[in-house]
């Protein structure tokens, strides 16, 4: 089996004990103890923060050109790349998922530093079109500290999706994991560090939000937060930093419709919305998690894709046939059992699963059965509020404005899917609702170079993408005299 990271933090280049509140990382599939260990105190993230902009500050960093960053971040993706069998390892025990699927997230992790490093390479600052005799440019400059924080749901990717552009605008990183899942952040650290990048530029920290988290915000040192986590800790962040004038960028929580018209191919749409609620367990922002069939296909459309949840594989993260895997924790586990019951308690039918699986090889781990309910309004509480587990709603729909206005009633804005033959309505609903991604007769589909955000309750801001590394960077615009004579007004 594969070694653990041994529980020591990594701060500012040294491995150190951590002298906060304790943390143990369990295995969701049995609840054996992966990893006890000691997060960082708030003395220890002021050490980090400040190390982080002495290494942010020194001229072997700041004078380093775009094309040596852009190498150092392609020696990160290499061993990642090396190491995605470990990785995913050290992943699916942190948090319960499959190994095909930390496998495939430890390769997007390498592939967002492979692509931050080209994008590095070649982004261009631009000569403006000067009123006067000079030349004048729009350039761009690091920020200084970045505080990333991630959730536990998907760490290696979501960890990578921060600290790829951050270190390629040229800042210093200090990352801080969630405590559910500390094991997978402080791996990455390895590989970083083994990496070569200069001491002190990047550090992981697990340890509390309230702790580390809330030291991390409030800091004056830091002076960008990229948070990826629950809507409520998001709008506290968003008080802080505005309370500093600090940007900040919030990947929020989701409760993303699905659509499925009469005309649409049936058998893609099975597929698709399985995959969207029930893969990950329902743990993704982006699950589509309220599914709307339009009232001609909707009895027969339902038995279908509840005979075929009921066909899903319930298991093991490290067995191969597994599709739906343990939810994180035992607790998270209570918390999506009680959206369930207040949705009974509402008038919902369950139409299949909730509750956990009888097999006796299953009952020692946070397992769910995929879910499916029915008969419940679109106001219901299961419909407003995100679950973030294996619970999938479905409601009826009329017309094209019907689910328009459904699916718009809605504090989130995440995502959305469409299943049809009609393109031109396709493109007509994606437009018009509000929401950061639509996918059309497809689901949760990735690509680094599209840009990811949330509207509405949804988040702020955009990661991946070009773009992405100016979210790390301050334009500056510099003018330069081209005339060699004093200016007119002097007089002299
Ligand atoms: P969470 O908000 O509880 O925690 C996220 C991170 O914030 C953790 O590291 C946590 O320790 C830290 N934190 C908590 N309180 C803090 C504070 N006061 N100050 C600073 N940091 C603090 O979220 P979670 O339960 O870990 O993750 C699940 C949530 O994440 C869901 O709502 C999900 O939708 C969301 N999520 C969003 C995206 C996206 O890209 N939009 C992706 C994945 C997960």
């Amino acid at each position: 089996m594969t070694e653990l990271p041994d529980g020591r933090l990594y701060l500012a280049g040294q491995w150190v004990a951590g002298e906060g509140a304790e943390i143990t990382s369990i295995f969701p599939a049995d609840g054996s103890v992966n990893q006890v260990l000691k997060g960082a105190s708030a003395a220890q993230t002021d050490t980090a923060i400040e190390a982080a902009a002495r290494a942010q500050s020194d001229p072997a960093w700041r004078g380093m050109k775009p094309h040596e960053r852009a190498r150092l971040l392609t020696r990160i993706a290499d061993g990642i790349e090396a190491n995605i069998a470990r990785i995913s390892q050290i992943q699916s025990r942190d948090t319960g998922k499959t190994l095909r699927e930390t496998a495939a997230l430890a390769g997007s992790a390498a592939g967002t530093f492979r692509y931050m490093a080209a994008a590095l390479e070649t982004l261009d600052d631009t000569l403006t079109v000067p009123r006067g005799d000079y030349l004048t440019m729009s350039v761009h400059e690091p920020l200084g500290v970045v505080g990333a924080i991630t959730p536990w749901n998907s760490p290696i990717a979501s960890d990578a999706q921060k600290v790829a552009p951050a270190l390629a605008a040229g800042n210093a990183v200090v990352l801080k994991p969630a405590s559910w899942s500390p094991l997978t952040a402080l791996e990455l650290a390895r590989i970083i560090e083994g990496a070569g990048l200069p001491r002190g530029l990047f550090s992981v920290l697990p340890g509390s939000g309230r702790e580390v988290g809330n030291r991390l915000v409030e800091h004056p040192l830091v002076r960008k937060i990229s948070f990826t986590g629950g809507t409520a800790t998001g709008r506290v962040i968003a008080a802080q930093a505005a309370a500093k004038l600090m940007p900040v960028s919030l990947e929020l929580g989701g409760k993303s419709p699905t659509i499925v018209f009469a005309d649409a191919d049936l058998d893609l749409a099975v597929a698709g919305i399985l995959y969207g609620i029930f893969s990950s367990t329902g743990q993704s922002c982006i699950a589509g998690s309220r599914l709307f069939v339009q009232r001609a296909v909707h009895e027969d459309f339902v038995a279908r894709l509840v005979a075929a949840t009921r066909r899903l594989v319930v298991g093991h993260p490290f067995d191969a046939q597994t599709q739906v895997a343990p939810l994180i924790h035992q607790d998270h586990r209570e918390a999506v059992a009680g959206h369930v019951a207040r949705a009974v308690a509402d008038g919902a039918q369950v139409l299949c699963g909730g509750a956990a699986p009888d097999e006796a090889a299953l009952q020692k781990g946070s397992y769910y059965l995929p879910t499916i309910l029915s008969g419940l309004p679109n106001t219901a509480a299961l419909c407003r509020d995100e679950v973030f587990g294996p619970v999938l709603a479905v409601l009826p729909f009329d017309d094209e404005d019907d689910v328009i206005a459904q699916a718009e009633d809605n504090a989130y804005g995440l995502a959305c899917g469409i299943w049809t033959r009609d393109f031109p309505r396709a493109y007509r609903v994606a437009r018009a609702i509000t929401t950061g991604t639509v996918w059309i007769n497809t689901y949760k589909q990735f690509s680094i170079s599209t840009p990811f955000g949330g509207e509405k309750d949804a988040g702020l801001g955009r990661e991946k993408g070009r773009e992405g590394i100016r979210a790390y960077m301050a334009q500056k615009s510099l003018y330069v005299d081209l005339t060699g004579r004093p200016h007119p007004w002097a007089r002299l």
